[in-house]
């Protein structure tokens, strides 16, 4: 199964290596074409006021949002900032995947990045990982059919709706598959068994 992974700015690359690992077939998206080609989108981490600049210059808000309506979106950090449905600030223009609201650059500058351990539900457990946050921004608010996976320091870090997954930290700097897991392989076999239901 082919996951595109919007390549136009931030730290997309990290992210293939992870695709691999769970035999998934990246394929870099720098064109709207380039969503025909594939069953799940990444939006990586990096400066969502630049990404916002590229994403209107490019033409991408109304393929990526009708992208999502059928196929998992899986955003990190500023990924997670644009998959939201206000961040607060005029420079951004959001997708409005996730019904959330985030706060840019809540966890501070560069320097206060921090890498820390973490609990995740998913699939009904909780399983142990680490998560990275760099200029992370903070869910300040969730619609009621938004699920919390985890939380950090109080505030949700990682969120599910729908076929999406919102993610304020980095977990593809750490090495960590479960996200990328979840987002794509359960919710494309969730999306098929529906299929066949029908
Ligand atoms: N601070 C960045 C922004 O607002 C996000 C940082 C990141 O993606 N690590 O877009």
């Amino acid at each position: 199964m082919k996951i595109g992974i919007l390549a136009l700015q931030g730290d997309f690359d990290k992210h293939r290596l992870i695709l691999e690992q769970l035999d998934l077939e990246p394929s870099l998206v720098r064109y709207p074409s380039d969503l025909n080609h594939v069953s799940g989108l990444i939006i990586p981490g990096g400066e969502s006021t630049t990404m916002t600049k590229l994403m209107t210059r490019g033409g991408f808000y109304k393929y990526i949002t009708s992208f999502a309506n059928t196929n998992p979106v899986l955003g990190t950090c500023a990924g997670l900032i644009m998959m939201s449905s206000q961040a607060k600030d005029k420079r951004i223009k959001t997708l409005g995947l996730l019904d959330l609201d985030v706060e840019r650059n809540a966890c501070g500058r560069q320097i206060h990045s921090i890498c820390v351990p973490l609990n995740v539900n998913i699939n009904g457990k909780s399983q142990p990982t680490e998560a990275t946050f760099i200029r992370a921004p903070k869910i300040v608010r969730c619609g009621p059919n938004v699920n919390v996976l985890a939380t950090f320091n109080g505030s949700p870090c990682a969120v599910q709706s729908g076929l999406h997954l919102g993610l304020s930290f980095h977990p593809e700097l750490n090495g960590v598959t479960i996200f990328h897991e979840f987002a794509f392989k359960k919710s494309v076999a969730l999306k098929e068994e529906r299929i066949h239901a029908a």
